[in-house]
């Protein structure tokens, strides 16, 4: 946990996240690792998946081959949240979050509460 007293210093411009905003932000993106990563371990540890695929055989091979191309992008696109989320988290410990890597200004906090690990503000993502 970070030291909030400083944590808070010199944030009054507007824009800024107040405290509870910072904490509640931070318990959101933990969570959401949490659970990725719970779900990336569940299905690193499940062959039977792919066992029962080819047991059935129902599926044509181009359908198999699709199906295998959706999963790898899903774990693609989870291993890069999971890296967003930690890159987040890093930032939040550093003081440096919530600010706009585009054009450096304060990312709104609506924003943010959809998406904790944005690293853009709205204009900028756009
Ligand atoms: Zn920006």
């Amino acid at each position: 946990m970070p030291n909030l007293a400083s944590w808070s210093r010199g944030r009054h411009a507007a824009g800024v996240l107040s405290v509870e905003e910072q904490i509640e932000l931070e318990i959101r993106a933990r969570g959401e690792l949490e659970r990725l990563r719970e779900e990336a371990t569940s299905e690193e540890v499940d062959p039977q998946a792919v066992a029962v695929d080819v047991a059935i055989g129902r599926l044509s091979r181009l359908d198999s081959m699709q199906m295998e191309e959706v999963r790898k992008d899903a774990v693609r696109r989870r291993n890069q949240r999971i890296h967003e989320l930690q890159e987040t988290l890093r930032k939040m410990d550093e003081g440096n979050y919530g600010i706009c890597e585009g054009c450096g200004g304060w990312i709104d906090y609506a924003r943010l509460e959809q998406c904790p690990e944005a690293a853009l503000c709205g204009d900028c993502a756009r």
